[in-house]
């Protein structure tokens, strides 16, 4: 934006030269103001040898002087009319020689040149201001790029990025490999008359490898690779997008056999006539010139165009039609077994120390996607950096993942004794609770060390991915979750807000129980709930589809099931109240335990050294506070 500070320059010479000019036309101007009528006079006393009328201004040579002058000029309000009276006179004249010459010089009008004059002058300033643009002035202006795609060329770092680099997406590999087979050989695809999709939609949450994804084609295929942020066509000038999606193609077409990558297409993809307030007519320009382009390139030249995001919900139905990105590939957060193969992608270029098991951690991070896990094994390698050490231990990981679920460890956070022994009995009554539970997974590391917002938390370790819960599980789920506030409740003798993050958690089981999966005999084996999202200015109306009365029954019906739930958990941590006083005790003293401590505890075993790779006993999700 550089070209601002031309503005006042600019705006300074044009001022300046107007000024000149006006004055210039003031001083032409100057007339020596004889009235008409002595002009006339002149003419009639046979005294003008010669006059020259010019625009509106009438210059006498005179036979003699008149106010000591021979030659006056003077204004002439009409001089056609001046013209046509006289113009016998100044014949009869010049036929006897009085007036020797005498000229009208048709009028360069003057209105025209008032015109002109300032068109010229708004033109040179919009050429000045159009090469300050077009960045022809100066090599590297940043409004060089002004109309043109800002695209990145080729793979950002240089690097080229194949399969290989993409772990455990299997599936998600094997549907590009086609394209990848496309782009090598297009022939072979278009001499059988194989249609091969224009567009690919990759589908997932962010951080799953999208963008790694659709490196890797390029980096597969051998081809060049052009992508761009939805993002980057979005601008405030209207037009500006739209010129973008055309240069962008251009260049793709060049290149072909060349692979277009649009990030975060839903900036540009949205529905249209959705947004609220203005600026979407910029951005339903940019998309109509896109879908121009998706239908404007065929089969046989080469190009093909990936697309991510994390919203097709969203996306304008035009855009997912036949012949544009017809074709979804849903990018997921990886399994156990893909994020052990993304940590072994990850630690290729780490030395790991003995201690470190990356099935451990793939099955302590469910849900993590590869960016998580990659940051993961990053702030680990950083903790051990920090103390100069030149491998990375399980400990470190450990620390690395406590960090990023819940925030840096505030050791130095001091808790009144009587804050830690609330959180103690808190977390030791979610422990105690998930132990007797049959069904429920095994707990992992319990711990009262403040971290982030939380002041403990109890992990416990899934034992799969299975994201199918029977209703079973999903009951001691809720026990589970309840155990913190029983337990305070029990033996704390008051109960704090602490639970709130538990509560609401089972609530929310409760009532997926009751309303969405028909898990209750009273409703039915019938859905309730709605997952339909509400967008503003689209889906505005209410989703709710039941009536009052069943509203009431499923209130009804929550609370029942979490008060049996409550009782339940009571019952268990009355009877087991001894371990749980020992767990606290434990706790008060060392602030963590390690999941198979906590089973010797509660088993009456010898407590095993307190390893601090709690790890190696497996790792789990936070389940409190
Ligand atoms: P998205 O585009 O889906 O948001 P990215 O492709 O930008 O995700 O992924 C971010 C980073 O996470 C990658 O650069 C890579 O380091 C890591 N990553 C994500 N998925 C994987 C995977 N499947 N294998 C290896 N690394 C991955
Ligand atoms: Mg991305
Ligand atoms: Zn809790």
């Amino acid at each position: 934006m550089n070209y601002r500070k031309f503005i006042p320059t600019i705006l300074y010479l044009v001022v300046l030269f107007l000024v000149l000019s006006w004055a210039s036309g003031l001083m032409s101007g100057t007339t020596d103001s004889v009235p008409y009528s002595r002009v006339v006079e002149l003419f009639q006393q046979e005294q003008v040898k010669s006059f020259v009328v010019k625009d509106n201004t009438i210059t006498l040579e005179l036979r003699s002087p008149v106010n000591g002058r021979t030659e006056i000029r003077t204004n002439l309000a009409q001089p056609e009319q001046f013209r046509s009276e006289y113009e016998s006179l100044f014949q009869q004249q010049h036929d006897k020689g009085i007036l020797e010459s005498y000229d009208f010089i048709p009028t360069k009008s003057f209105t025209a040149y008032d015109i002109v004059f300032p068109l010229l002058i708004v033109g040179a300033v919009l050429l000045v201001l159009w090469t300050l643009i077009m960045g022809r002035m100066n090599g590297n202006n940043p409004m060089a790029n002004f109309g043109r795609a800002r695209t990145v060329l080729g793979v950002p770092d240089g690097k080229k990025v194949t399969f290989a680099d993409v772990a455990g997406a299997d599936e998600e590999k094997e549907e590009l490999e086609e394209i990848v087979d496309f782009l090598r050989n297009p022939k072979k695809f278009t001499d059988i008359g194989a249609r091969i999709p224009h567009g690919i939609l990759l589908v997932g949450p962010p951080g799953t490898g999208k963008t790694l994804l659709a490196r890797a084609v390029a980096g597969e295929a051998g081809v060049q690779f052009l992508s761009i942020s939805g993002s980057d066509f979005v601008e405030m000038y209207v037009g500006v997008g739209a010129s973008r999606v055309r240069d962008l193609f251009e260049q793709a077409k060049k290149l072909a056999p060349s692979i277009i990558f649009i990030d975060e297409i839903d900036a540009v993809g949205r529905k249209r006539g959705t947004g609220l307030g203005g600026g979407h007519d910029e951005k339903e320009q940019t998309l109509n010139q896109l879908l121009v382009e998706m239908d404007g390139f065929g089969h046989t030249e080469g190009i093909i165009v990936l697309a991510a995001t994390n919203r097709p919900d969203i996306l304008d139905p035009a855009l997912l039609r036949p012949g544009r990105f017809d074709r979804q590939i849903q990018v997921n957060a990886p399994d156990v077994k893909g994020r052990e193969e993304i940590l072994k992608v990850h630690s290729r270029d780490k030395k790991l120390d003995s201690s470190v098991n990356l099935r451990t951690i793939a099955r302590a991070t469910s849900g993590f996607t590869g960016a998580d896990l990659s940051n993961l094994l990053n702030e680990a390698a950083i903790l051990a950096a920090r103390e100069n050490r030149p491998v990375l231990n399980m400990e470190d990981i450990n620390e690395a993942l406590m960090k990023i679920v819940a925030g840096p460890a505030k050791k130095s956070h001091v808790q009144s004794r009587r804050d830690l022994k609330t959180t103690a009995i808190h977390e030791a009554g979610h422990a105690v609770a998930m132990y007797r539970l049959p069904s429920h997974d095994p707990v992992r590391q319990i711990s009262i060390v403040p971290r982030g917002r939380s002041l403990g938390a109890t992990w416990y370790l899934p034992k799969d991915d299975s994201s199918n819960l029977t209703r079973n599980e999903m009951y001691e789920q809720i026990v589970g979750l309840l155990g913190g506030r029983v337990a305070e409740a029990l033996y704390v003798g008051d109960i704090s807000v602490g639970a709130s993050n538990d509560i609401d958690r089972a609530t929310k089981l409760a009532k997926d129980m009751v309303a969405r999966y028909g898990m209750c005999e009273k409703l039915g084996t019938v859905s309730y709930l709605d997952d339909g999202e509400v967008f503003i200015g689209r889906d505005y109306q209410n989703t709710k589809s039941y009536s009052e009365k069943v509203a009431g029954t499923i209130d009804e019906e929550v609370k029942s099931l979490i008060d049996r739930a409550y009782e339940d958990c009571k019952a268990i941590l009355e009877k087991d109240g001894d371990k749980l006083q020992q767990v606290v005790s434990y706790l008060m003293e060392h602030e963590t335990m390690t999941g198979a401590q906590f089973a010797d505890m509660m088993e009456g075993r010898e407590l095993s050294e307190a390893s601090a790779t709690a790890l190696t006993d497996g790792y789990g999700e936070e389940d409190s506070e």
